[in-house]
Order: C-alpha cells, then sequence, then structure tokens
C-alpha cells in the first residue's frame, strides 16, 4: 500500500530514513485526478528511482482569481489506487495551509520575464511564479535526486530547468513525452469536463498540430503559411487562444519551420481551456 502523507516532517523524516540507506529518491508532482499521461511519468520514475513519491497537490498559487482552482476534480481515492497499482512508495497529499501558513506572506519566487511573457504565461499572469514555488518547495521537502516532468507543459518545463539551472538546484529533472488518448486528444485532468460532443470538437487541436507535422514534412517551413493552412481545421466550439512557434533551444518565437520547433496550441472549449503541443522531428 503507497503511504499517504499530509505533513512535511512525516516526508522528511521519511526521506531521511530512504536516504541513510543510500536509497534514490525520485518525485512525480501533480494536481492529482491522475489519469495515463500521469501514469508514464510513474511509472518512469518507478523503474529508475528505489524510492518514489507522487505529490498530489492543487496548487491555489498557480490559479488565477477567475480559473477553475474551486471545481478542479480532486479524486485522492482513486489517484491513491493508481499509485498503488504503479508501486509509488508514498503519496505527499498536504493541505494547502500546511504548504502556505500565510497564504498572504510567503517568498516569492519568479521565473525571468522572457520565459513569462508568451505562450500561458501570456493569459495567466502569475501563473508560473505559482508552478516555481510550489515546484521549488517541493524539491526541497523531498530532497529527490530525479522529478519527473511532462511535455505536455512545455512552458512549464522550460521554467522549471532554468530555475534548476539559475537557483544551483541539485535534482535531474527528467522530461516525459506527451500522451495522447486512443483518439488523439492529449490526455489531461480537464478533459473531465467536457461533454461527449465537446470532446469530440476538441480533437480538432491534435488535428491541426498533425496537418502542421504533415505540411512541414512536405518543405512547408513558414509558420504563417502552415498557420493558415491548418487551422482551416478548427471545429466550432473551439476558440484558438494561441498556435505559436517556439525555437526549444532558446525559447525564441520563429518564422520557420526547422528540427525541434515547438508547435503549441491552447484553446477553449466551452470554457474549458485546454493545451497541446509537438515538437517538430526531421
Ligand atoms: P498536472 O497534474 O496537470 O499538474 O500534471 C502533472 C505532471 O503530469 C506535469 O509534469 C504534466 O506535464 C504531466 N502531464 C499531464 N498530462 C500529461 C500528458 N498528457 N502527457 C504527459 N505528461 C502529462
Amino acid at each position: 500500500m503507497s503511504l499517504i502523507l499530509n505533513n512535511i516532517s512525516n516526508v522528511k523524516e521519511q526521506v531521511s530514513q530512504w536516504k541513510k540507506q543510500g536509497l534514490s529518491v525520485g518525485l512525480v508532482p501533480t494536481m492529482g485526478a491522475l489519469h495515463h499521461g500521469h501514469k508514464t511519468l510513474i511509472e518512469k520514475a518507478c523503474t529508475e528511482c528505489d524510492k518514489v513519491i507522487v505529490s498530489i497537490f492543487v496548487n491555489p498559487t498557480q490559479f488565477g482569481p477567475n480559473e477553475d482552482f474551486n471545481k478542479y476534480p480532486r479524486t485522492l481515492e482513486t489517484d491513491a489506487t493508481i499509485c498503488e497499482s504503479v508501486g509509488v512508495d508514498a503519496i505527499f497529499a498536504p493541505s494547502a495551509s500546511e504548504m502556505y501558513p500565510d497564504m498572504n506572506t510567503y517568498t516569492k519566487v519568479m521565473p525571468p520575464e522572457f520565459y513569462q511573457n508568451k505562450l500561458c504565461g501570456k493569459s495567466r499572469p502569475g501563473h508560473f511564479d505559482g508552478v516555481a514555488v510550489v515546484v521549488l518547495k517541493l524539491f526541497n521537502i523531498t530532497q529527490a535526486d530525479k522529478a519527473y516532468f511532462g511535455l505536455k507543459d512545455a512552458q512549464q518545463l522550460m521554467i522549471i530547468e532554468k530555475m534548476v539551472t539559475d537557483l544551483n538546484i541539485s535534482i535531474k529533472i527528467v522530461k516525459c513525452p506527451l500522451i495522447r488518448d486512443e483518439d488523439g486528444l492529449a490526455t489531461s485532468s480537464r478533459n473531465k469536463y467536457l461533454s461527449a460532443s465537446e470532446r469530440k470538437n476538441a480533437l480538432c487541436l491534435n488535428k491541426i498540430l498533425q496537418k502542421i507535422k504533415i505540411l512541414y514534412k512536405e518543405g512547408e517551413t513558414s509558420t504563417n503559411k502552415v498557420k493558415q493552412e491548418a487551422l482551416k481545421l478548427l471545429s466550432g466550439g473551439v476558440e484558438i487562444e494561441y498556435l505559436d512557434f517556439y525555437k526549444t533551444s532558446n525559447f525564441k518565437e520563429t518564422s520557420t519551420l526547422e528540427q525541434n520547433t515547438l508547435v503549441a496550441i491552447a484553446a477553449k472549449v466551452n470554457n474549458v481551456r485546454l493545451i497541446d503541443n509537438i515538437i517538430l522531428e526531421n
């Protein structure tokens, strides 16, 4: 049975026992409502580390005032069963007050503006500050050797890697591929909000990305042209927030498609905000 720990002190105690035995520790930070995408991260952690902690915490500081913090799915029991089936050693599921004893006065971590002023950062001011502080806290609490993050949240991953480098944190960040359901929709805890017909409409996000991939393989390199062509696949009821192109090497916007270009899309489907992306390969 995976141990469920709610207190920071209990996690620290458990980890120090493991470390005394010379065991390596892997951390998979999540907000719960675990799905197949999370599961692949957890499985990878379990194959690479002696002990694995999955954190389940719907982090209030990364939600904007008009976002879905209150209605975000919370399914700890089912999550625990999934963790158990994969062989997780401990679940860290703290309360908000355990993580932020004083929500109005806590030390902030601010990723550089350059990393924030694009993609999701534009419409979610402060979101990545909240992500950075909670992830840094989780790194410090668990003292993990490795932490696992999905490429589904590509900007988040870039920001965390930058934080680890800039703040000299001794942890290895392991990037895990983006996972899709059989119909092509990127798995997400927010997919639970979609009705059957909304889900069907949401499939156009992946279709748009796949179209861009095909056009690139056929030799097209203009981002404007592929964007114009691919957006013809947009379904009704889907409101695009962005379809943007970035070099993964330096996180700069690009007008030319090439190997390793990040093609990222965000859209609202009846007010449910979804993100997806691909990284072009030759
Ligand atoms: P979340 O619970 O949404 O905060 O996600 C926790 C971790 O799981 C993050 O590192 C995400 O990038 C990762 N993740 C979520 N969905 C997917 C997916 N479809 N494929 C790969 N990783 C994912």
